[in-house]
């Protein structure tokens, strides 16, 4: 390879990794209006648009167990459709700044709704977190945090207890699993009267964010609402 070729080749290679060009989810090349994602993937994606039947549905998964304020998702979670593809590209193929970009959307659709005081993404277990090398809760948050000028506080809860890929168990398992996995490492006094807002990528039972609202809920005067990106209707 000549020098010059090769400056080239580092150079583009620089730039392809720093402001990529193609569509995270079909590889069709940008144009300079769009960002990660191709108007035509962004406009066939299945959004749920806030549609309250759909907020009551994700919302009434809580009754009886969970005290929460409001349920937002972006996106229908249903196997083999484009949101798969979507949380896949940000949780395995790490494209972090696809979460953010998503995270920016959603702070969009919540922005008519109330006023939130802190903005908690749903911790990993920090072997987890060492695994994968990123939250991505956390980087979904960022965006809803950057577009609703509300902060996003990480060191309010700790994930406790690593619990083995979820993938595998029944729905009735995955309650018992994720039960007590959450503790809290503020204290309390700190969250009276605040209300959260609760990220996490996608929720399917809501076991998960069911144990990470149960702490909150020993708070006085603490509300919590849940925002993700993905969620079964
Ligand atoms: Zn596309």
């Amino acid at each position: 390879m000549r020098m010059g070729d090769r400056i080239g080749f580092y150079t583009r290679s620089f730039f392809n990794v720093f402001y990529p060009n193609y569509c995270n989810l079909c590889d069709a090349s940008l144009n300079s209006q769009e960002n990660h994602v191709c108007l035509n993937c962004l406009y066939d994606l299945p959004y749920l648009n806030g549609n309250n039947l759909n907020m009551d549905k994700l919302n009434r998964l809580f009754w009886g167990r969970v005290q929460v304020e409001h349920v937002y998702s972006l996106l229908d979670y249903q196997k083999g459709n484009q949101s798969q593809q979507v949380l896949h590209q940000l949780k395995y193929k790490k494209k972090r700044k696809l979460g953010y970009f998503f995270g920016r959307i959603l702070a969009n659709e919540l922005m008519q709704n109330e006023r939130f005081d802190k903005i908690v993404p749903v911790p990993l277990h920090p072997k987890k977190l060492k695994e994968r090398g990123f939250n991505q809760s956390s980087v979904i948050a960022k965006g809803i945090s950057d577009g609703l000028n509300v902060p996003v506080d990480e060191n309010i809860m700790d994930r406790i207890v690593y619990n083995p890929s979820q993938t595998k168990f029944s729905k009735y398992d995955r309650w018992n699993n994720v039960r007590k996995i959450f503790e809290l490492k503020t204290p309390k006094s700190t969250l009276e009267g605040v209300h959260i807002l609760l990220v996490d990528d996608v929720m399917t039972t809501g076991a998960t964010l069911e144990a990470c609202v149960q702490e909150f809920n020993r708070i006085e005067n603490c509300t919590v609402s849940i925002a993700t990106l993905a969620a079964r209707i």
